[in-house]
């Protein structure tokens, strides 16, 4: 099977990439045809045999995740090509065998990964964007799904990155960023679309979204970097040089008021 494996790291994201490249390679459906589509602003990247370096400019939070249906877009007619199409965090870790049927299932055409942070909890504590005005609104909640992973047969995901990409311009438009972003939007795709979507979609548990450091009762088959030890949330997605002249504004107005 040809497998196109969508990859984003624009900004600091860039440090992720060699570990997710190796151990991918390592354990990630080996015995498959894959190949990697890189949106990157970063220099340090190389285009090879079964890598594409697509260019892509720091869009800056939340725009480097929200938009990612539009990047993935921009190559839609080489994806189309492919029999499935899988993205995964840019912080994520291959570290066990993974086989193809595993994966996407026997006769799936779609797959998503249950959230790891709502294991026990009930539909009410899901952060589905909950304003009736966002096209990410959930009416009918099923189960959260997390964004680190969107995949599937190609020309089904393609149409729903479509639909996503499109949701997401005119939320928009109508001045709506959902709360998840497009965590968000995946998320409303999957829970109201659960009547058609139930037979043919491909449920992965959180073993293929395990967060480094935290103690589930799952075997670990990817983990999710953790992002502390890399600088934290802020300085990765560029948010910190933003905070940066605040904290000191802060600190100046202390002094001057005391
Ligand atoms: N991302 C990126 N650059 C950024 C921020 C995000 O490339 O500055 C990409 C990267 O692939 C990352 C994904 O967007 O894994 C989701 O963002 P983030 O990791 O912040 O979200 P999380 O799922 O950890 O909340």
């Amino acid at each position: 099977m040809k497998i196109a494996i969508l990859y984003i790291c624009t900004g600091k994201y860039d440090i992720f990439w060699s570990d997710f490249y190796s151990t991918s390679q390592k354990y990630f459906c080996t015995t498959e045809d894959k190949h990697y589509f890189v949106f990157t602003d970063s220099e340090q990247i190389k285009a090879d045999h079964n890598v594409s370096v697509i260019y892509q400019d720091s869009l800056g939070w939340p725009f480097n995740t929200l938009y990612r249906y539009r990047m993935f877009l921009r190559v839609q007619h080489k994806l189309s090509k492919f029999d499935k199409v899988i993205f995964f965090n840019g912080n994520c870790t291959f570290v066990d065998q993974i086989d193809y049927e595993n994966f996407f299932g026997r006769s799936s055409t779609l797959v998503a990964c249950l959230h790891p942070g709502f294991l026990n909890k009930n539909c009410e504590e899901f952060t589905y964007e909950k304003r009736k005005n966002s096209l990410a609104f959930v009416g009918s909640p099923w189960k959260y799904f997390a964004g680190g992973i969107n995949g599937g047969n190609a020309n089904e995901i393609l149409k729903i990155f479509q639909i996503l990409s499109h949701n997401i311009e005119d939320d928009l438009k109508n001045g709506i960023v959902a709360i998840w972003h497009d965590e968000s939007h995946w998320n409303a795709y999957l829970n109201n679309n659960y009547e058609v979507l139930k037979d043919k979609l491909h449920i992965l548990s959180p073993e293929y979204l395990y967060p480094e450091g935290w103690d589930l009762p799952f075997e670990k088959k990817i983990i999710l970097r953790d992002k502390n030890q890399y600088g934290g949330h802020n300085l990765l997605r560029g948010a910190a040089q933003h905070n940066f002249p605040n904290t000191i504004k802060k600190i100046l107005k202390k002094i001057i008021c005391r």
